[in-house]
């Protein structure tokens, strides 16, 4: 199928072709004439399989026919789940609607107010909002749903997630009944198919089988780590070879990011952080070091990387296992993009089990355990019969995971130049004596 078969209009298709695509793919083939045709839909589709557009273009598809309706609020209103998807549907929208020239913008939490409100100032046809932020301008009263004809909830399971779901009902409360609505989700849960049924009218499901092996040029390996010291001791292995060129380093909260790439910065590593309490203004300017080649090592959390599109990213390093499966495919696929080939390496601890275990069960393979020399584990994270596996209990740091600069058994920014082997063939250290890092389950960090 091409683009023209979808029956778009010239002015969209004109920049589809600029943007060098060829042919839809599956998740556009499916849900663009379905959307055209005015369906509302469900679309179960990851990043990564062109969902964006899928959504994009039948909505700018809508604008080539002038709204009959008066007022000044948003024909088209996009809610994602973070500011940077966000500004990646408003680019994408740009983008694709160059022809159209569509008035829109973003309605962002942490920016400022004064730009939004001129931008509602005026009739606008296309507005991408984070829930929260469009909430807020609801209650003030600077925008009006009257208008709406479709709305989009992209990333609906991550936006439930992360606690939106009454914003969510708020702004669907104030939009027209006779909208279109139309919802993207990575997974399909009791929590989305009951806000399916409240939203969506007969909705018609698109569903992609989930592509838990789209990431073939991706090398994917696990080191089990006693405690947090060896997680640092392999990490700071790791970021001494020469093959790792850039690498995104998730952690788990956004304290550990900044902590954790304050202390990569103090052993001379040209390192930062990404999370969610830094203002847009500095996520941007983060990104955009690391794309100029400024920053080496980006130490992220998932919600604030999610999307993050970086090219010549060697490595994905996941210096704690993310709690949702999911994450670990959005994580890995910061890597090996546009064709490159790309690592990604897992480090889990024994207290990481449970997560290690749904990660593979949801990727369908067990991922490869490696070990390096000098720095084996004690610990066994796959039982054999009868072994516990587990390390030895002990306390949890009071001060922080990262506070002490020099607390790791080898120190810290030290290069061991040796390679990683497969687990099994390496000698068995001495069990090491550290506290064991107890990790405590944690909400998702926005
Ligand atoms: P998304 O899943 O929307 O984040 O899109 C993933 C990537 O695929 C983006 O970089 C898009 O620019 C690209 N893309 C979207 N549609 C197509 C297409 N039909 N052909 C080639 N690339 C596409």
């Amino acid at each position: 199928m091409t683009f023209a078969e979808l029956g778009l209009n010239p002015a969209i298709l004109s920049a589809i072709t600029a943007c060098g695509y060829t042919n839809p793919t599956p998740i556009q083939e499916q849900s663009i004439p379905l959307v055209m045709a005015g369906h509302d839909v469900i679309a179960t589709a990851q990043t990564g399989t062109g969902k964006t557009a899928a959504f994009v273009l039948p909505a700018l598809e809508r604008l080539t026919v002038k709204s009959a309706l008066p007022g000044k609020g948003p024909r088209i209103l996009v809610l994602a789940p973070t500011r940077e998807l966000a500004g990646q549907v408003m680019e994408s929208a740009r983008g694709y609607g160059r022809g159209i020239r569509p008035r829109c913008g973003t309605l962002l939490g942490g920016m400022p107010y004064r730009e939004q409100l001129r931008l509602l100032s005026a009739p606008v046809d296309i507005i991408v909002a984070t829930p929260g932020r469009l909430v807020d301008h609801l209650e003030r009263g600077s925008i009006r749903l009257d208008r709406l004809e479709m709305l989009v909830l992209d990333e609906a399971d991550r936006m439930l997630d992360m606690g939106f779901s009454e914003d969510i009902n708020k702004i669907v409360s104030r939009a027209p009944s006779d909208r279109q609505t139309v919802m993207f989700t990575a997974t399909m849960g009791g929590e989305i198919s009951r806000l399916a049924e409240n939203m969506l009218r007969e909705p018609k499901r698109v569903e992609l089988a989930v592509r838990t092996d789209s990431h073939a040029l991706i090398e994917q390996r696990l080191h089990v780590a006693d405690n947090l010291t060896h997680k640092k001791e392999l990490l700071n292995h790791l970021i001494s070879t020469a093959e790792l060129t850039r690498a995104i380093i998730f952690s788990a909260t956004k304290r550990d990011a900044d902590e954790l790439s304050r202390e990569l910065s103090r052993n001379g590593h040209p390192a930062a952080a990404l999370h969610g309490d830094m203002t847009q203004m500095a996520r941007n300017k983060t990104i955009e070091r690391m794309r100029r080649g400024g920053i080496r090592l980006l130490v992220a959390t998932d919600v604030a990387a999610r999307g993050l599109d970086v090219t010549g990213v060697s490595h994905v390093i996941n210096f704690d296992l993310p709690r949702f499966a999911e994450d670990y495919v959005h994580r890995i696929g910061r890597t090996g993009r546009a064709g490159a080939t790309g690592i990604a390496i897992s480090f889990a601890s024994a207290s990481e089990r449970n997560y290690l275990e749904r990660i593979e069960r949801f990727i369908g393979k067990k991922l490869p355990e490696l070990q390096i020399a000098g720095h084996e584990p004690t610990t066994t994270l796959r039982k054999p019969a009868g072994r516990s596996g587990g390390p030895k209990k002990g306390g949890v740091p009071t001060g922080g995971r990262f506070g002490k600069p020099g607390a790791g058994k080898s120190g810290q920014g030290t290069s061991w130049g040796k390679s990683a082997k497969p687990a099994g063939s390496a000698p068995r250290n001495t069990p090491r004596h550290e506290p064991v890092i107890e990790y405590r389950s944690r909400r998702p960090q926005v």
